[in-house]
């Protein structure tokens, strides 16, 4: 049997020697394209894929011996699940191995947010010691919008609300959350809150949720934390938003293109915070992820 691995797996001895007990050899790939992933992997009988090039359709029907693919992270942006199923290839991802980082980065990226972290950084960083515009606006006693309450925005409303914040939740799947949310519609969200936090995965419903109509009925004071995916917000309404005023401040995690372009028009801003799609990063959640594909694998393998 024969596991290929998509990106940059280092080191790897603990999945080698998992995966040859139930005799099955691991090989790390990489390729540049869907015909260079076929010439690599056309012995695979799972692949565990990091992110490009993407399982489509055509490469996924010239991988004759694939019998499972493996997203190495949360959701299925890069599959064609569809046509996987059509194949009889099963999928799996890993999805709650990085529920607490994501949380956790959004509630800092919050916070950094409300305190001008960053700007105030770059002030002491210069020995600026002056008092400049009052902060954001304080945590507790604001209201966060918290939009998707699955795993990782539930956390999110339990954090905001420990610190003392008035949490509204939209989420069209009417979830059971043990948190103080007042679930509310999408507009009265977006009307009501001081800062809103995205936590829904990237489909055609969700992509642009925030575009110029969304983002005109947030108060011009309201920050917006996206730690999605890029294509939950169109990044020529934001940018609009925030030139008019219209938006206060914005914290992103993830953007359309990554890595962002040099010249991409959402740098260089004291009202906006960007960090390199960082959410998930952190020891425990590696090892997390690490042990649940291999896990599943192997759970696969011997059945
Ligand atoms: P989840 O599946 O547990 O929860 C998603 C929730 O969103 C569900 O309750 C669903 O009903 C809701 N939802 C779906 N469409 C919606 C819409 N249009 N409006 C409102 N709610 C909607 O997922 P999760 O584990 O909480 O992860 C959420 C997202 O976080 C993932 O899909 C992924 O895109 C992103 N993520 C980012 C990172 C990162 O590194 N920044 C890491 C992991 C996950």
């Amino acid at each position: 049997m024969q596991v290929e691995y998509v990106g940059d797996l280092a080191p790897y001895d603990d999945e080698v020697a998992a995966l040859a007990e139930v005799g099955a050899d691991l090989t790390v790939i990489r390729a540049a394209d869907g015909d260079a992933l076929v010439d690599a992997a056309r012995d695979a009988d799972v692949i565990w894929l990091e992110w490009t090039p993407h399982l489509t359709r055509d490469v996924l029907a010239r991988l004759p011996r694939l019998g499972l693919a493996i997203r190495w992270g949360v959701g299925y942006d890069q599959f064609d699940v569809a046509a996987a199923t059509e194949l009889g290839i099963a999928v799996a991802n890993a999805p709650s191995y990085c529920t607490e980082d994501v949380a956790e980065h959004a509630l800092a990226l919050l916070l950094a947010l409300s305190r001008q972290v960053v700007h105030r950084d770059r002030q002491g960083q210069q020995g600026l010691w002056r008092h400049g515009p009052a902060p954001h606006r304080r945590l507790a006693g604001s209201t966060v919008g918290v939009i998707g309450l699955g795993r990782i925005g539930g956390r999110v409303a339990r954090i905001a609300s420990a610190f003392g914040a008035n949490v509204l939740g939209y989420d069209p799947v009417a979830p059971t959350i043990d948190a103080p949310v007042r679930l509310v519609n999408l507009e009265e969200l977006l009307r009501e809150s001081d800062f809103v936090s995205v936590h829904v995965p990237l489909t055609e419903t969700s992509r642009y949720l925030f575009d110029t109509g969304t983002l005109a009925l947030m108060k011009p004071h309201a920050a917006l934390v996206n730690t999605s995916r890029g294509g939950i917000v169109r990044q020529e309404a934001l940018v609009e938003a925030l030139d008019a005023g219209r938006l206060g401040a914005a914290a992103l995690d993830v953007f359309e293109q990554e890595p962002l372009p040099a010249d991409n028009p959402l740098r260089g801003r004291d009202n906006v915070i960007l960090t390199p799609h960082e959410g998930a990063n952190s020891p425990q959640a590696v090892r997390d992820l690490r042990r649940e594909v291999c896990g599943a694998t192997v759970e696969w393998l011997r059945t």
